[in-house]
């Protein structure tokens, strides 16, 4: 397994709509153990193959099970959420959503980052319970239900796969902050990776 360099906001796979994977060969399998091994090296809780430089639909996921944002569903929202803990990878996914929760955003709770955007998060709405579709490695249908951190997880993961990041998403006034960050950082333009340590 390889530790492979995350592309930077600015390179063109990140902004454009990848492909569907046509079949589940060996060159598959070593992408996904590559974007497993690069992900837990981030480390990050989601990566998807436009991240390492590849425009297939894929992603790989992990999540603990323990964000403080699914706490403050079940108490804000009253949401009871399942124990939902795991890691994965999903082929040629769809992804569909509930509708969004109206009430004012909270800043710190529902703010997320991007590998692609290396040290920033903003806030940012997103659905609350989201099923997830598609095929596993060994290319067997998968269909996972998720509510609160797990399904905002898939759908930053699922719009990297539409050639969108979140902070092509986030409202006013934070799309200034995320485009005045980008230029500071001198990002935004082609040609950008970073590389996590291996441990
Ligand atoms: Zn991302």
């Amino acid at each position: 397994m390889t530790i492979l360099p995350i592309t930077i906001v600015g390179e063109p796979v990140l902004h454009t709509s990848a492909q569907e994977v046509s079949s589940i060969d060996q060159q598959i399998h070593t992408l996904i153990d590559d974007m497993q091994q690069t992900m837990h090296a981030a480390p990050g809780v989601g990566l998807a193959a436009p991240q390492v430089g590849v425009g297939l639909r894929i992603f790989t996921w992990h999540y603990s099970g323990s964000h403080p944002y699914d706490r403050f569903l079940r108490r804000h929202a009253g949401i009871d959420i399942p124990d939902q803990g795991r890691s994965g990878v999903v082929i040629n996914p769809s992804l569909e959503l509930s509708d969004f929760r109206e009430e004012a955003l909270d800043r710190e709770i529902e703010r997320e980052g991007c590998l692609s955007v290396p040290g920033y998060s903003y806030p940012l709405r997103r659905a609350d319970h989201a099923i997830l579709t598609g095929c596993d490695e060994q290319g067997n249908p998968l269909r996972i239900e998720a509510y609160g951190w797990l399904a905002r997880i898939f759908q930053h993961e699922f719009d990297h796969l539409n050639g969108t990041l979140y902070c092509d998403r986030v409202n006013a006034p934070y799309d200034e902050v995320v485009s005045r960050a980008i230029t500071r950082e001198g990002w935004g333009k082609p040609g950008l990776t970073w590389v996590p340590p291996s441990h």
